[in-house]
């Protein structure tokens, strides 16, 4: 069995034709801010969907049973969230694995959903995660919540290109670089212009999860996608 042949590509976004768009927030459970991230969701009944890391799952248990019980969708993002161009190979394949093992360990239920981390594409761990019947998902906008051009005002600029199919990769976990304070400032703004166009904020569907192809993805970046999808292939990582 060709396993590489059977991995359906990156989710990068949403067919344009649909209202939804999709809010992922990774890099956590963060005990100090995915509460707060929780709560302005919940006043706005916004579900999204959050990229967690293996070893703060375990040693979050109730914070990512929470954001497990309050609707929104939970994704595999590594165990330690290591680069993937520095692992050996069993070592990205663990990562991945362990990753998972640690949400369905804590939510009795293996997520459907992979990110790597800094959006690489390692063959080693998409086909992985593949394997485990998780589809890769990258993001088609970025709010860039990280290092020194991470204000609120510019995030939320970053933000306002919002659109229909996109998916938007923010971050709720500190990681190193990351600053969420920035991110929770610009949120509420996102929210309001969504909610104005008409647009509703999901999980990332479970159809996607599936591995069913999407006509707007492939081995290049679709023409419509902006801000940090470049991170994919560029040298500028998330974090
Ligand atoms: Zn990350």
């Amino acid at each position: 069995m060709n396993v590489r042949n059977e991995t359906p590509p990156p989710l990068r976004r949403l067919d344009g034709r649909t209202s939804r768009i999709c809010l992922t927030f990774d890099d956590g459970p963060d005990p100090e801010w995915t509460p707060r991230f929780l709560d302005v969701l919940e006043e706005a009944r916004v579900r999204a969907t959050f990229f967690v890391v293996g070893h703060a799952a375990r040693r979050y248990r109730t914070l990512l049973r929470h954001i497990a019980a309050a609707g929104h969708e939970i994704g595999n993002h590594t165990y330690a969230h290591r680069h993937p161009w520095t692992l050996t190979p069993t070592d990205a394949r663990r990562e991945v694995e362990d990753g998972s093992a640690a949400i369905a360990d804590v939510l009795g239920q293996a997520p459907r959903l992979f990110r790597p981390p800094h959006g690489r594409l390692r063959p080693t761990m998409t086909e992985a995660a593949g394997a485990q019947g998780q589809r890769t998902v990258l993001w088609s906008l970025s709010a860039r919540d990280w290092g020194a051009f991470a204000q609120a005002s510019r995030i939320e600029s970053r933000l306002s290109r919002a659109a229909a199919g996109d998916i938007v990769l923010m971050h709720d976990g500190r990681n190193r670089r990351n600053h969420p304070w920035e991110t929770l400032h610009a949120l509420p703004a996102l929210l309001g212009r969504l909610r104005k166009a008409g647009l509703e904020p999901k999980p990332i569907p479970p159809q996607a999860a599936t591995g069913r192809r999407q006509k707007h993805t492939g081995p290049s970046q679709p023409a419509g996608s902006r801000g940090g999808a470049r991170a994919a292939v560029g040298s500028v990582s998330s974090p």
